[in-house]
């Protein structure tokens, strides 16, 4: 039986990138860029002010201080948006908006914090825009101060973002100034999930299943881990336990005009005599891999459909989940031509003791915290595989390796954090 690595790479080795496809700019975010893109303005594109302020001539503000202020005459103001018409020449100044173009002949703004600005003279218009006042500069000016130069940020023709970048918010207003309203992304994986077995029926609201029947709720919780992949859901199926069907419903998932990237399976992956998962894959496709040294999940498929990847993960609903975790996301998420493939580990102590039987690698449901300094972690109850309340109350897996034995309050592990 292979190790949870081995069994990683085994299945990640088989899986390549998906192709580019262009995407408006929105929609691209939380994917992966598929070009480089490169400036074609320099940003800012022009000299601007940093501040709200007065448009100086540095060199007339020498020794200035609040003791011994200097006035400057005002020529016309410069709100955002506008170009200057006139030049700042000795003892003049310009009120200057945050963002506006600083003006011919101006060499630092000084912010309005450090002026006065006294009463405009009477008869003062909108249309004078502050021209033929005064400003009252209470600090000397550095050259240069409060000025962004045009290209300080990017200069035209820079290659700002490269193929390979994930593309968060920060990436998708970087785009927006670069002038894209849509870019070439490594197109999303399409999922399609079946859910198995007799006893599993539709969730209905209201309706209580009959005896011996369950609720589907793997359909939805896988659904729902596709989504937070970031791929997207090709369809929904739910086979009866029976070896037609299953054959059936894997060559219309798997249907090269029409059919999924992935198909996700959850359930009848076992050996029992009702589990059908593994032959029908065995006709119609190839299984690559089967079964993984860990708890809850050991009975796991991964094989192939002509193109179509085939995850058969186990029922019980812990266990679907967190073989998702291990084995499904880090393969949406190559074929997302994402670089960080795996969830973050951390080392945690534990609050309280854990029992474990050598063996598999147990991945335990836990609330990991990080206090004064260090991650502590605490199991969410009992473990069983169908208990998904031990999912629900949980934020990480705590990882019991292979060979150990039951581990006391104290003991350091490793930790997988669910939500980052
Ligand atoms: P199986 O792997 O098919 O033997 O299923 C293992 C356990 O998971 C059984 O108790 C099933 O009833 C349960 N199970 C299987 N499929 C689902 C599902 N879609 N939703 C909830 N529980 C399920
Ligand atoms: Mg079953």
């Amino acid at each position: 039986m292979r190790t949870v690595e081995e069994a990683q790479a085994a299945i990640l080795e088989l899986i390549r990138t998906l192709p580019a496809v262009r995407l408006p700019l929105l929609e691209a975010h939380l994917r992966v860029l598929a070009e480089d893109v490169a400036a074609d303005m320099d940003v800012p594109p022009f000299d601007n002010s940093a501040v709200d302020g007065y448009a100086v001539l540095a060199e007339d503000t020498l020794g200035a201080t609040s003791d011994s202020p200097i006035t400057l005459r005002t020529l016309r103001d410069i709100p955002a948006g506008a170009m200057p018409t006139e030049t700042i020449t000795s003892g003049t100044a310009a009120r200057i908006m945050t963002g506006a173009p600083v003006p011919h002949g101006a060499t630092a703004i000084v912010m309005i914090e450090d002026t006065l600005q006294p009463m405009q003279p009477r008869g003062f218009q909108e249309s004078t825009g502050g021209r033929g006042g005064t400003v009252v500069i209470l600090e000397e000016a550095r050259s240069g101060q409060h000025i962004r130069r045009a290209g300080g940020d990017v200069r035209r023709g820079e290659v700002v973002l490269f193929a390979g970048t994930y593309l968060r918010s920060a990436e998708i207003g970087m785009l927006a100034t670069l002038g894209r309203t849509g870019v070439q992304c490594v197109r999303a994986p399409r999922v399609a999930i079946i859910s198995t077995g007799d006893e599993v029926v539709a969730v209905e609201e209201g309706v209580v299943p009959p005896p011996g029947k369950i609720r589907n709720s793997n359909s939805l919780a896988l659904a729902a881990l596709v989504r937070e992949a970031g791929a997207g859901l090709h369809s929904m199926h739910h086979i009866p336990d029976d070896l037609d069907a299953t054959i059936a419903v894997l060559r219309e998932c798997a249907d090269p005009e029409t059919g999924a990237d992935v198909i996700v399976a959850a359930g009848g992956v076992s050996v029992g005599d009702r589990d059908f998962v593994k032959p029908a894959l065995e006709a119609i496709g190839t299984l690559d891999l089967w079964r993984v040294a860990m708890k809850p999940g050991k009975p796991l498929a991964f094989g192939r459909i002509d193109d179509t990847l085939f995850f058969g993960l186990p029922g019980n609903p812990v266990s679907a989940q967190v073989t998702f975790e291990l084995f499904v996301r880090p393969a949406l998420r190559k074929m997302m031509g994402r670089a960080d493939l795996l969830r973050s580990l951390v080392t945690a102590t534990l609050t309280e003791s854990v029992s474990h039987e050598p063996g598999r690698r147990e991945y335990v449901r836990a609330v990991t915290v990080f206090e004064s300094g260090t991650f502590n972690t605490t199991p969410t109850g009992a473990q069983d595989s169908n208990r998904q309340r031990s999912m629900t109350l949980a934020n990480s897996l705590l990882i019991l390796p292979q060979e150990a034995e039951d581990l006391p309050a104290g003991t350091d592990v490793e930790v997988l954090l669910l939500d980052f």
